[in-house]
């Protein structure tokens, strides 16, 4: 067989494979013997078969993981994905254009400029926004702090730049605070309120502070859906502040910025369109295949200011359409990771995908009804943005008796392999949490979800 025979062989094989996930376990982990067969396979001189290769991938290596469109993992974020994500994702790896540029990927560079800025307008941005497709919601933070950094100190002032976050905030925060130079020390962790948001009063107290001590503030980076708990900073009355205080603000809205397609709850994302960038994922809540994020920016000066080797870029700024996006972000050689998000949406329209986001918030809703219909459950933060966050709760045991005991039940459900729901903290406390975005997933799912899991509360 040639390898195009192969190709259309795995096809096959992965839809017959794949067919009915529910009836699969949501993880599987590598057993310690198959870890070694696998480890060990020598990289051999004279090569191996082809066929036992693929073998050893198809069984050994993909069956072990967590599976990310299981209808009934409610992990981390889970991945539910759009077939036609997929499909646009193998159109541009066969053709494998180089998207760092115009000249050497016009076709490619044409639709993701187009969307970049359909995605600008959904933000409420002017024509002077732009944006870049990156890898991830981390390297879109990184990208960022990079702009804002260069944007707001000069290099003889980063070593007082001092950052303003949440206790919420995604820890690829502090790792791109981290790189741009601001160390632990100069990050300030903003008291968050019993609702987790930033508090913006406590925000502007400390940025007066610190400019008496002769720090430079120069960025607020809040986020829109906490991963944690799907909370949204205030973000108007944040921009604000920002604005006062002359500093960059940015929204971290990996998971959360996709509410901007949904029409009954885009309202909840009000200010975002002050932010001067916003990370937003699209491999997370627009059902993408990785990587697949976006670093939108409010004036796309700032990106060429930290990214273009060309002085003359400012005339390139008037061809907008044509800019390089090696001139926009840290990437030379990249993929065009925007052709599979233009096909979806292309396809699915704005109605079809905006009810998809609608359905997530509505199931987190419909859990926090089950779960409060529960006695042995307590919900810790309501149903937000598709994350709800509960827990067995028990008269008379402390603190630390409750969180082995929610420790426990998802240990144990996670063995069961019929559902992932695993746990998180929040102060202090370890808590059941679920992110029920997947389109795929049922009332029937969430209702014996929430059964196993209080059988297993029952054992205790
Ligand atoms: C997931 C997430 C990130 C990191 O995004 P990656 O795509 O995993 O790099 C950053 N911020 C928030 C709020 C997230 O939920």
């Amino acid at each position: 067989m040639e390898i195009k025979d192969y190709m259309k062989q795995f096809i096959d094989d992965y839809y017959e494979e794949n067919e009915d996930l529910r009836s699969k376990k949501t993880i599987e982990l590598i057993e310690h013997n198959d870890f070694s067969e696998l480890s060990e396979l020598d990289i051999l001189s004279t090569g191996r078969n082809v066929e036992d290769m693929i073998q050893v991938l198809q069984e050994k290596v993909y069956p072990n993981r967590l599976i990310g469109e299981h209808p009934r993992n409610f992990a981390f974020i889970p991945a539910p994905i759009e077939e036609i994500s997929k499909l646009g994702d193998l159109i541009n790896l066969m053709h494998n254009p180089n998207a760092c540029g115009w000249y050497p990927s016009s076709g490619t560079a044409t639709i993701e400029h187009s969307l970049i800025n359909w995605l600008c307008q959904q933000a409420g941005y002017t024509e002077d926004g732009t944006g870049i497709f990156v890898s991830g919601g981390s390297t879109a933070n990184l990208t960022a702090a990079i702009a804002a950094r260069d944007g707001l100190l000069t290099p003889e002032e980063i070593p007082f730049g001092v950052a303003y976050i949440s206790n919420q905030a995604h820890h690829s925060i502090n790792k791109a605070l981290h790189v741009v130079g601001i160390p632990e020390s100069r990050i300030r962790r903003i008291k968050t309120d019993a609702l987790l948001k930033i508090d913006p009063i406590a925000l502007e107290e400390q940025i007066k502070l610190d400019k008496e001590k002769g720090l430079k503030p120069f960025i607020i980076m809040a986020t829109a859906g906490t991963t944690n708990a799907g909370v949204i900073d205030p973000l108007a009355e944040i921009a604000d502040v920002a604005k006062r205080n002359q500093v960059w603000f940015h929204v971290d809205g990996a998971f959360g910025a996709s509410l901007l397609l949904s029409k009954s709850y885009s309202h909840l994302l009000k200010g975002i369109e002050e932010a001067d960038s916003i990370t937003w994922d699209a491999h997370k809540w627009l059902f993408q295949t990785y990587s697949c994020a976006m670093l939108l920016v409010k004036h796309r000066s700032s990106l060429l200011n930290s990214f273009s080797e060309q002085p003359e870029y400012l005339e390139d700024a008037h061809q907008a359409d044509r800019t390089d996006f090696w001139d926009l972000g840290i990437e030379l050689s990249r993929p065009a990771r925007g052709v599979k998000l233009w096909l979806t949406l292309q396809t699915l329209g704005t109605e079809k995908i905006g009810e998809q986001i609608d359905a997530g918030v509505k199931l987190a809703e419909f859990t926090q009804s089950v779960i409060e219909g529960n006695p042995l459950f307590e919900v810790i933060t309501p149903a937000q943005a598709g994350i709800i966050n509960f827990r067995y709760q028990k008269e008379g045991l402390d603190t630390e008796t409750l969180n082995h005991i929610n420790t426990k039940i998802s240990e144990k459900m996670i063995a069961t392999g019929f559902s992932q729901v695993i746990t998180t903290k929040l102060n202090g406390m370890v808590v059941l949490r679920m992110c029920t975005i997947s389109p795929n997933t049922t009332h029937q799912d969430i209702e014996e979800t929430i059964e196993r899991l209080s059988d297993f509360a029952k054992d205790n």
